[in-house]
């Protein structure tokens, strides 16, 4: 049967405006005021926005980080993230080294496969090289992976400069776009060892040997190799205003640059890690928090349309017994936090909420800007016929404090814990489907794999 959504207000990047939804058949097929009833079950949206699904093009589910495996895998991370508003995920596909990226597919599919209950797609991570593994791009592409993720720093994962330049031309030469982690990673090492030197060892040492010059100094070297290498670049969980600044630098001499941060970057700074009881290693991720400084810069860059996408970068650990494995050495401490349920309400009580950024660009921020640089837009992130039927019902008036004991992440703690939220998904549409009904996940298992397309075919 079909769906018709009467009565809210559609928000969209181009703007907001009162109209009705009808949803057949996984797909929206009308969209405007007064639209008839007939053959169609009614939802009432009065005094809601209407959102299009969601997109949160960074997290980490069932990860093996060579010591411990994250505590959400493909099926809990994926029912937080449908509950919280978010009908479509871009997780990380990583390449082994030593193994082909057609394996390492192979590998992320049977993770996620039957068990994601909202759509997903994947970015492949490189960290290996080799002419077979260049001819394997074009598989990729052909297998709707059109974005691929390139570190700069941890030993295992690292690509060098030379190889972020060839690997930054065959990614322009696909039609792809490259998400580049931007820390220098010998500096880091060395920074690590330096602390460990003076007896830093607890969660207070991880902000100490990731200063905002080894973000900044990445992404300025990033940025210039992209330049030379005439390639867009994505530069992920951009933290730091020195870093903003090296973007902004780039984007003056004409390239195309693009940007994500996070929820924890806007709103969690670094003086947590000086939490008693080994709590600071709750908030233990790369890069780590900021000053309230950096906060502010980025909430001004984001107001002025200078951040394109926010992600979270979930990556979960429990605190008791992974988070823990540190105990006696900060470097050890799993990276990661979660936040895949909780996004969509932080940006929109924080953002929203207090005039830092409107509605029409939270819009454009969790939804249309990353289905466009992703290759998914229109399928995704739009309201539009044709679309898929990925819709949010947003009630701004809900209201409710993030805890841990009411989360469904499969996960401890949460480093919002304690948070006022204002707004939240009231009913969630995914493919036409009604999976979140009053605010309670009624359908799960429903998510299907997207298949992104390259720059070349969105032209045509
Ligand atoms: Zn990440």
């Amino acid at each position: 049967m079909d769906t018709l959504i009467k009565d809210g207000l559609l928000v969209t990047p181009q703007g907001s405006f009162p109209a009705d939804l009808r949803l057949s058949g996984g797909v929206i097929t009308a969209v405007g005021p007064e639209l008839p009833i007939e053959g169609a079950k009614v939802i009432s949206a009065a005094g809601c926005l209407i959102f299009p699904g969601f997109i949160d093009p960074h997290t980490h589910f069932d990860l093996d980080n060579g010591v411990t495996r994250t505590a959400d895998d493909f099926n809990s991370g994926t029912q937080a993230a449908l509950l919280g508003g978010t009908t479509t995920i871009l997780d990380f596909a990583t390449q082994n080294r030593g193994e082909n990226l057609e394996e390492a597919l192979a590998h992320w599919h049977r993770k996620a496969a039957g068990h994601s209950s909202c759509d997903y797609g994947f970015h492949m991570a490189i960290t290996d090289w080799n002419p077979l593994i260049a001819r394997e791009l074009a598989m990729m592409a052909a297998g709707g992976v059109t974005s691929f993720k390139l570190y700069m720093a941890y030993d295992s994962l690292r690509v060098n400069d030379g190889l972020l330049y060839t690997i930054f031309k065959k990614i322009r030469e696909l039609g792809g776009i490259a998400g580049v982690h931007c820390e220098n990673g010998d500096l880091v090492n060395a920074m690590i060892a330096e602390q460990k030197a003076i007896g830093n060892r607890g969660p207070e040492g991880h902000p100490l040997s990731r200063p905002p010059e080894v973000e900044a100094e990445a992404v300025g070297r990033c940025l210039h190799i992209a330049g030379l290498a005439g390639a867009a670049v994505n530069i992920v969980h951009l933290s730091t205003a020195a870093g903003m600044m090296e973007i902004m630098h780039a984007r003056a001499r004409g390239q195309e640059v693009y940007v994500e941060t996070c929820p924890q970057y806007l709103l969690l700074d670094d003086s947590r890690y000086g939490l008693p009881d080994f709590e600071g290693a709750k908030y233990v991720m790369s890069p780590p928090l900021r000053k309230l400084k950096d906060q502010e810069m980025l909430w001004q860059a984001m107001a002025a349309g200078a951040i394109n996408t926010i992600g979270t970068d979930h990556c979960s650990f429990n605190f008791k017994g992974q988070k823990e494995l540190g105990r006696q050495d900060f470097s050890r401490i799993p990276n990661g936090i979660p936040g895949v349920q909780h996004r969509p309400a932080l940006m929109y009580t924080y953002g929203v909420g207090t005039g830092r950024i409107t509605q029409e660009q939270m819009a454009a921020l969790l939804s249309e800007n990353a289905a466009r640089q992703y290759g998914m837009y229109p399928q995704k992130g739009a309201l539009l016929p044709g679309s898929d039927a990925d819709v949010v019902i947003w009630d701004p008036e809900a209201s409710g404090v993030i805890t841990a004991a009411e989360q469904i992440q499969r996960v401890d703690y949460t480093p919002y814990e304690g948070f006022a939220v204002r707004g939240a998904a009231r009913d969630v549409f995914l493919r036409g489907r009604h999976a979140v009904q009053q605010g309670r996940l009624i359908e799960t298992g429903l998510g299907r794999y997207v298949h992104r397309k390259t720059r070349a075919e969105r032209s045509c």
